[in-house]
């Protein structure tokens, strides 16, 4: 027995996941949705919860698996223009697997080009619809991760890695709901091969692992490779409520307004910004960060209330002019609360 190989069960490394915030940005925007749009925000926050229940199914598996692995869930890489979002990158004592859940209602056909369909049934009738191909997805992830990983210089080094790679990476795809049937009679097979129930996921990679003619890695390896993906991983904050607010350019009127210079106010990778960079501080009063839901419903005209260094305070949705440091800027105007 090797004394340096300790590892015996699966390790969590990361188990949060974006979806959970989704989740809580949709819920939140409950309140402020248009009548004729509430219908679709309600069918998008259940297909969330669903794809989140889908999630926790997989993690509940491979958490029982006892098997040597590290966990990572909710990676997300970028590589120059090319960025992933893999639901699951596992890292086993020989491969590194990225993981797609799927758990939809209806059925699921794949046709002879690869192309998924889902097939859900209401009103006695079929209703058809494409989805994007998580097989292609997968394999998107995996050039990305190839991209990432491959050595930079030594092009002798690169050659045997470019070799070897599938032989270390696989795709899987796991489908959540086990009511789900999957039509795969004309589907190709390097597709049929790569799809699995969540209570086979254990059994399919044990497989993989017996097929698999590729030396154990060491816990030190194992280790080394989930620490390089994790400090691939970024975080990346994203309003999910957009495409909710997006019609409303139809009418001309812009998305937010700045509450200082009426310019458009925008959440970009880094947070809440005025597009005409007024100084306008949106995410903070007096150094403590607002919520999400604080600051969309600021910019919706509404009041919020948060606690300062100051006590309790009353944040208007209004700018208010802050001299700090010789320089100005703005912040949300507020009070304290009495
Ligand atoms: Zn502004």
């Amino acid at each position: 027995m090797n004394l340096f190989n300790k590892i015996r069960e699966p390790v969590v490394i990361k188990s949060d996941s974006t979806a959970q915030e989704q989740l809580r940005q949709l819920v939140d925007f409950r309140e402020y949705i248009a009548e004729e749009d509430l219908e679709r925000l309600e069918q998008d926050i259940k297909s969330v919860e669903a794809g989140i229940a889908g999630e926790n199914a997989v993690l509940s598996e491979l958490e029982n698996s006892h098997m040597p692995m590290y966990i990572l869930h909710d990676i997300y890489l970028k590589q120059g223009e090319l960025s992933s979002q893999i639901d699951y990158l596992v890292i086993t004592k020989k491969l590194i697997l990225v993981i797609e859940c799927k758990n939809l209602s209806g059925n699921i056909s794949i046709d002879k080009h690869g192309d998924f369909t889902r097939i859900i049934r209401k009103g006695g009738i079929n209703h058809r619809e494409g989805i994007y191909s998580p097989y292609t997805q997968n394999q998107r992830h995996l050039e990305l991760i190839r991209e990432i990983r491959r050595p930079e210089k030594d092009l002798l080094a690169q050659a045997a890695f470019d070799k070897s790679f599938s032989d270390y990476h696989k795709s899987v795809i796991v489908f959540a709901n086990s009511k789900t049937v999957i039509n795969t009679r004309y589907a190709p097979q390097e597709i049929q091969d790569l799809l699995v129930k969540s209570d086979d996921l254990i059994n399919y990679i044990k497989t993989l692992h017996k097929n698999s003619n590729v030396p154990d890695m060491t816990d030190k390896e194992m280790q080394m490779l989930s620490d390089f993906f994790m400090s691939h991983h970024t975080e990346h904050p994203v309003d999910y409520t957009e495409k909710y607010r997006k019609k409303d350019k139809k009418t001309d009127s812009p998305e937010y307004i700045c509450p200082n210079c009426g310019g458009e106010v925008r959440q970009g990778q880094y947070g809440w910004y005025c597009k005409k960079k007024c100084g306008m501080r949106l995410e903070k009063v007096y150094g403590v960060p607002l919520t999400n839901r604080q600051i969309i419903s600021l910019l919706h005209g509404k009041t919020t209330t948060c606690k300062t260094k100051l006590g309790k305070v009353t944040v208007f949705p209004e700018a208010e002019e802050k001299h700090y440091q010789g320089k100005t800027l703005f912040q949300w105007r507020t009070e304290s609360k009495k």
